[in-house]
Parts: C-alpha cells; sequence; structure tokens
C-alpha cells in the first residue's frame, strides 16, 4: 500500500508507452506491486490481441494479399515468380480492363444496332418517298462509288447534267 501511495497509476498515454515496452524502472516498480494496473495492462493486451487477430482475418479474405505475404519457397524459380506476378497483374489490372472493355463492346455493339435501325428505317422511308422525277439522281446517288469512269455513272451523271 506504501508503495502505491508513492507513485500514481499508469495513466493512458504510459499503459500504451508500457504495451510498446516503453517503461522507467518507477513505472515497473509500481505496475509489480499494482494489481489495477496489471489489469487494466492486460486488458489493453487483450484488446490488442483482439485488434491482431481482426486484421489478419481480413487480409486472410483478400486473397492477393494473402499470395504477397506467404510466397511460398518453391516459387524461388524465375519462371514461377514471373508467372505468379503475371496473375497477380492479371487480377489486378486484367479483370477491371476486361470487365471495361466488355462494358464498351456491349455499348458499341448496342449503338451499331440502334444506328442499323436508323438507316434501315431512313432507307425504307427513301424508298417509299423517293419522287419519280428524282429517281435518276437515287440511281445516280447509288452508282457514285463506281471506279470506272467511263461507266454507266459518268454517262448518267453527264445526261442529267
Ligand atoms: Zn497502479
Amino acid at each position: 500500500m506504501s508503495e502505491e501511495k508513492k507513485m500514481s497509476h499508469l495513466s493512458p498515454e504510459q499503459i500504451s508507452a508500457w504495451l510498446a515496452d516503453l517503461r522507467t524502472p518507477e513505472q515497473a516498480r509500481h505496475v509489480e506491486e499494482c494489481a489495477a494496473c496489471q489489469a487494466e495492462i492486460s486488458r489493453r493486451e487483450d484488446t490488442l490481441a483482439l485488434f491482431r487477430d481482426a486484421v489478419h482475418a481480413v487480409s486472410d479474405r483478400r486473397p492477393v494479399r494473402a499470395i504477397v505475404w506467404s510466397t511460398p519457397k518453391r516459387w524461388h524459380q524465375p519462371m514461377l515468380r514471373w508467372a505468379a506476378g503475371a496473375a497477380l497483374a492479371a487480377l489486378m489490372l486484367g479483370a477491371p480492363v476486361m470487365y471495361w472493355n466488355k462494358q464498351t463492346q456491349l455499348r458499341d455493339a448496342e449503338r451499331t444496332r440502334q444506328d442499323i435501325a436508323l438507316l434501315d428505317s431512313v432507307n425504307r422511308e427513301l424508298d417509299r418517298s423517293v419522287p419519280q422525277s428524282l429517281e435518276p439522281l437515287d440511281k445516280l446517288v447509288a452508282w457514285s462509288p463506281a471506279t470506272s469512269p467511263t461507266g454507266t455513272a459518268a454517262t448518267e451523271s453527264e445526261r442529267k447534267q
């Protein structure tokens, strides 16, 4: 009891320091004889242990980090290490890029499908609505990609003009 009077209990900060092995001989002497401080220290140690377990449990649920941390000895061969690195890179970069590409392709495919549908409807509309007088021009436009300058397209365009 007399020892306890010489020095007050350890403050929370002092107990934190104690757990980090930063302790003065005076504090060591107090804790040796103070059940309250011993109880508080062991309680804090339990909390730390729980925290450590929780961190390990979380890291176990992350396969990528688990692979990095638990590099087996048989991976000392460069090829195996390279393969593991490539697999990791694929996991970390490849998957999202592939997903993004897939999304982009789906979006592009949908846009193309919509464009084709629009063109089809425009063509159907034109087929139905082109007046008789415009028919030669319509044929000319259809013929314009012809490569031969002496072809029907050139002749028709001369006739038209
Ligand atoms: Zn104490």
